[in-house]
This record gives structure tokens, C-alpha cells and sequence, in this order.
């Protein structure tokens, strides 16, 4: 494979295209936002920057990584030569159907379909192409340039020959790849997401504070992040998301979000990204201040 097309130029499609790219990829990036086209290459130049400022790469190779990336605004016109399309887009399970209806429209017969979607059911994607076999779940962490495990997720169709070549394209990317099977939340997620709920839960039952919580687990569990903290990073709505997945997927009441999380969100307390979660952000310091909602 040498020609990668990359839908979504956010948080995580801006780093896929960088891994792409620096491993001696051809990659188009695509987004319906010029904006986040412009934004997304700023962050790739902004990372590789700082590899150079580390001693791990050289001016030379930075000009040739953002040398392979070409944006573009347009689907069709991004994936008509590629081999792979590994899909980064919002969350969103109609907005995924849509654009994998139009990527099984405009790519090669024998290009393998990828999303990099936290949540939504491969198989469900894949059921909407003519081309269920070559559908995948290619999940990268964030920040992707630096987490090494990309969890590789089966769909129900998913062939044999398909699973075996992303498991190697992502060593390739000097990545560890993990296959897991396609079931609610996959593996990161239906681990992740339940341990974040029990934190509010903890907080939201009077059991602890904010920072009590986090400490606990930083210092006691060894993570490099508390799951308060991290839920603020993930954002407060994505994990209300997943965790509606889990709950309906398995119909299990030890999966219901907690209310506190569901009151969060609909106020509008997202975490990093409004400014406001279980902390403060945007306040011009690189020290947590517990939200006053919590001090
Ligand atoms: P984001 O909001 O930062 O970026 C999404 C991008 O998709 C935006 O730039 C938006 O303009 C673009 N987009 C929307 N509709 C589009 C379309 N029709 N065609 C092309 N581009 C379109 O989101 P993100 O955090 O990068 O998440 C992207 C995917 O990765 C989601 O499926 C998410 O669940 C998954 N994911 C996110 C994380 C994370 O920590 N943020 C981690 C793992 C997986």
C-alpha cells in the first residue's frame, strides 16, 4: 500500500495523517471544513516541530512528511486512487453510514473501508457498503503520534486476508496492533468508560472530591492521569456516548451513565473543550483548578 485517503481532519484524523505520512505514505486528508484542513496541518507541522526540537527527526524529513499530505475538501476526488480510507469523522453513527455509502461509491473495487470510530458498531457500518469484507475498525489513541496501540476491530464480515493486512500496515507504522472482536465499546472503551462512570458516580455519591478521586487513582493505580481529568480530555459528551452504547448495546443497568455526567453535559460542561468540567481550563495556567462547581 503507498496511497492513503484520511476522512476528518480533527483531534485524530490530523494525527493518522501524520503517521501515514511519516512512515512514507502518499496521504489525502480530507475534510468538509477548510478550516479544519488549515488547523489540522498547522498541529501536524506544530508536532513535527517539536520531534525535531527532541533530536528524533531531521528539518529534511519534516518537508518530506508534509509533502506527502495533500488536502482536499472533496471525497470523491480524494479517493479515487486510494488503497486504504481510514474514516476519522465527528461521532455521529448517520454522518459514519453516509460517508461509507459514498466512500463504497467513489474508491477502487479493492480498497479496505477503516474507521477510527470509539464506539459505533463496524458491523453496522459495513452493512451499508457493497463491500462488508473489507470493512475494519482501525481504532488509534490520542495523541496518535505518540500512543502506540491501535486496537484492530473485526466486524462481523470482516475477512481473514483484510484483518491481516491492517494488523501489518500498523506495524508498519510502528505501532502495536491488537484484533478484538465487534462488540459494544470493543475492548479500551468498555474498560475505560465504565471506570470513568464509577469515578462520578464515586464524586456524585459524596464519597470523595475531584482531586481526592484523581489522586487516588494517579498515585495508587499508577495512572499517569486521574479519570476525572481524563473524562475532562476525552470530553464530558463523548463519554456520555459511549457509555449510552454500552448500556443499550448490552442492556445491562451497571452500564447506566451516571446522572451527574447526563446533567453535565446537557448544561453544557464538557471538559476541555467549553472551558468547563470536573476542572477549570483556559485559565492561562498549567495547574488543575477544581471547577467551582466541585470546590
Ligand atoms: P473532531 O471533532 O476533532 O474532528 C472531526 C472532524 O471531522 C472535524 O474536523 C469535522 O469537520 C470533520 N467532518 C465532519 N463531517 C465530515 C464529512 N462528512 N467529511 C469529512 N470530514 C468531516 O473529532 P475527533 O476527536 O478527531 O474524533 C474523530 C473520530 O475518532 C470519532 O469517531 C471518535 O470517536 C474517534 N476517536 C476519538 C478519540 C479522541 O480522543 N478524540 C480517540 C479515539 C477515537
Amino acid at each position: 500500500m503507498k496511497n492513503i485517503t484520511v476522512i476528518g481532519a480533527g483531534t485524530m484524523g490530523n494525527g493518522i495523517a501524520h503517521v501515514f505520512a511519516q512512515s512514507g505514505f502518499n496521504v489525502n486528508l480530507v475534510d468538509i471544513s477548510q478550516e479544519a484542513l488549515d488547523s489540522g496541518l498547522a498541529t501536524i507541522t506544530k508536532n513535527l516541530d517539536r520531534m525535531i526540537k527532541k533530536e528524533r527527526i531531521t528539518e529534511a524529513d519534516k518537508n518530506d512528511t508534509l509533502g506527502r499530505i495533500a488536502t482536499h475538501t472533496s471525497l470523491a476526488e480524494a479517493a479515487t486512487s486510494a488503497e486504504l480510507i481510514v474514516e476519522a469523522a465527528t461521532e455521529n453513527v448517520d454522518l459514519k453510514l453516509k460517508i461509507f455509502k459514498d466512500m463504497d461509491a467513489n474508491a477502487p473495487e479493492g480498497c479496505i473501508l477503516a474507521t477510527n470510530t470509539s464506539s459505533i458498531s463496524i458491523t453496522k457500518i459495513a452493512a451499508v457498503t457493497g463491500r462488508p469484507d473489507k470493512v475494519i475498525g482501525m481504532h488509534f489513541m490520542n495523541p496518535v503520534p505518540i500512543m502506540k496501540l491501535v486496537e484492530v476491530i473485526r466486524g462481523y464480515a470482516t475477512s481473514d486476508e483484510v484483518t491481516e493486512k491492517i494488523m501489518a500496515l500498523s506495524k508498519d507504522l510502528r505501532k502495536a496492533p491488537v484484533e478484538v472482536n465487534d462488540y459494544p465499546g470493543f475492548v479500551a472503551n468498555r474498560i475505560l468508560m465504565p471506570m470513568i462512570n464509577e469515578a462520578i458516580i464515586t464524586l456524585h455519591e459524596g464519597v470523595a472530591g475531584v482531586e481526592e478521586i484523581d489522586t487516588v487513582m494517579k498515585l495508587g493505580m499508577a495512572h499517569p492521569m486521574g479519570p476525572l481529568q481524563l473524562a475532562d480530555f476525552i470530553g464530558l459528551d463523548v463519554c456520555l456516548s459511549i457509555m449510552n452504547v454500552l448500556y443499550d448495546g448490552f442492556g445491562n443497568p451497571k452500564y447506566a451513565p451516571c446522572p451527574l455526567l447526563v446533567n453535565m453535559v446537557t448544561a453544557g460542561n464538557l471538559g476541555v473543550k467549553s472551558g468547563e468540567g470536573f476542572y477549570s481550563w483556559g485559565h492561562g495556567t498549567k495547574d488543575l483548578i477544581v471547577s467551582p462547581k466541585f470546590s
